[in-house]
């Protein structure tokens, strides 16, 4: 049994990326007094994980990850959103009354943003995390200007993969795929345009076997998935686009997903299947998941819950 508070709130906003942030600024300023729940151990979301922002606007000169963040925790702060650096563990979004629960505490809420983001699946190796933003990177979008005439190599198979190996050739000096089969998964179209693609060098019957550097990446050792042999590739930088995944696992059997465990949505809204249920961010989106479409989507999460309470009072 957890705590029950019993103040009933305005709104709980779950998650603590660019999406919950802004959903917490703007619900913040229109004095619905937000309780937002950041996580335990990941508050602030995924730009914790990297160095340099150089495509948030308002910072022409690019600014770091986690100052980004810091800088929207404490903007939603001053505002009066109250946050609680706590994981829900549960939920149930059915009735009038939404219920949150940690593992300590039980709150209700009148609506819900739901805004816990995606993780990019990982390759599990030494080294993978120290090096995030320091050569080795899951986003072509966000990191490729900084790998200009460099040596990248991208992991994967499916059309992401083969997307953001081509989308790299705009920028390295050439690009290795490194797939562990002989064919690829991805799209005819897509091979199509990986093969033609004077830059693109596909590396077949390879995984890597282990990411080398300290301060930066240095190079990554492949492993030949027929032979067994192993041998060093001299990139600089390191894409991994093996799939993401959205933290969905809470809202099973709750709100609708997609087949892939997203959130659905009435798009152009942020309304769910459920009245005052809102979803936003990478949680949502796995089309674009950049900081800046999360916080969009998170500042209409909060206008759809304003207008959800203004009709209900
Ligand atoms: P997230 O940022 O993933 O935040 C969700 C957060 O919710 C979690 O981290 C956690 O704190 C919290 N949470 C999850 N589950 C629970 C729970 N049960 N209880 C409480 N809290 C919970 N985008 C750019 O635009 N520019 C870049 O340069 C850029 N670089 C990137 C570099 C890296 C290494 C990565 C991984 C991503 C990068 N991105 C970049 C993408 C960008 O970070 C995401 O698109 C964005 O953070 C998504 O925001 P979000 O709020 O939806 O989710």
């Amino acid at each position: 049994m957890t705590d029950l508070q019993t103040d009933l709130r305005n709104v709980i906003i779950i998650g603590s990326g660019p999406a919950g942030y802004t959903a917490a600024v703007y619900a913040a300023r229109a004095s619905l007094q937000p309780l937002v729940f950041e996580g335990s151990v990941t508050a602030g979301g995924a730009l914790m994980n990297t160095t340099e922002v150089e495509n948030f606007p308002g910072f022409r000169d690019g600014i770091m990850g986690p100052a980004l963040m810091d800088e929207m925790r404490a903007q939603a702060e001053r505002f009066g959103a109250e946050l609680v650096a706590d994981d829900v563990v549960e939920v149930d979004l059915s009735g009038e009354v939404k219920v949150v629960k940690t593992s300590t505490d039980t709150y209700t809420a009148r609506s819900v943003i739901l805004a816990t983001g995606s993780g990019y699946r990982k390759l599990g190796l030494p080294h993978e995390e120290e090096l995030s933003g320091r050569g080795v990177s899951w986003c072509a979008t966000c990191d490729g200007f900084f790998f200009r005439e460099q040596h990248i190599a991208v992991v994967g198979g499916g059309d992401s993969a083969i997307e953001e190996a081509t989308f790299l050739t705009r920028f390295g000096s050439k690009v290795s795929l490194i797939h562990r089969r002989d064919e690829l998964r991805a799209s005819k179209i897509m091979q199509e345009r990986a093969f033609a693609d004077p830059k693109l060098d596909i590396v077949w019957n390879s995984e890597v076997a282990a990411i080398n550097g300290t301060d930066r990446l240095e190079s990554v050792t492949l492993r030949d998935t027929v032979t067994g042999e192993t041998r060093n590739l001299d990139a600089t930088g390191l894409f991994i686009a093996i799939g993401h995944d959205p933290r969905s696992e809470l809202l099973t059997g709750q709100v609708d997903l997609d087949d892939n465990g997203y959130v659905l949505v009435q798009h152009p809204s942020t309304h769910t299947n459920l009245p005052g249920v809102f979803a936003c961010g990478d949680l949502v989106d796995h089309h674009y998941r950049q900081a800046i479409t999360a916080a969009g989507t998170g500042c209409a999460a909060a206008l759809d819950a304003e207008r959800y309470i203004a009709a209900l009072d």
